[in-house]
């Protein structure tokens, strides 16, 4: 926490400040329930349904063929929740959005590109 009186960071179990030795603990503390919100939607970026569909979508885009639609869907929401964290911080979600775009992106194109040599593998042969 930061000193009430000199702006000192000081470890919150600290009693009292390492600067100015001011008593810490009788200062008002700031809203527990927005940090505890904030943790949460670090990790779980409710308010930023883009990147948390993005990220799922880079999972699950993994799976052959099917990776290419989710791959490419979760591609495409990962950068709708960038450019949603950039409008919203307190939105969270950006390393969601980062995962869709990066692992949907890898997959999906990379799929994609798989069934493009495929198909015209199998066009050459016949
Ligand atoms: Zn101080």
């Amino acid at each position: 926490m930061y000193c009430p009186r000199c702006g000192t960071q000081n470890d919150d179990n600290n009693f009292r400040c390492t600067s100015c030795k001011q008593i810490l603990h009788d200062a008002p503390q700031p809203a527990r329930p927005v940090q505890v919100d904030n943790s949460i939607a670090t990790l779980i970026p409710y308010r930023n349904g883009a990147a948390l569909s993005a990220y799922y979508l880079g999972v699950f885009s993994f799976i052959p063929f099917l990776g290419i639609f989710l791959g490419l869907a979760g591609f495409v929401l990962g950068m709708k929740g960038r450019s949603y964290v950039i409008a919203h911080p307190e939105a969270k979600g950006t390393v969601h959005a980062w995962i869709g775009i990066l692992v949907g992106g890898f997959f999906g194109f990379g799929y994609l590109i798989l069934t493009i040599i495929m198909v015209v593998a199998l066009l050459q042969k016949g």
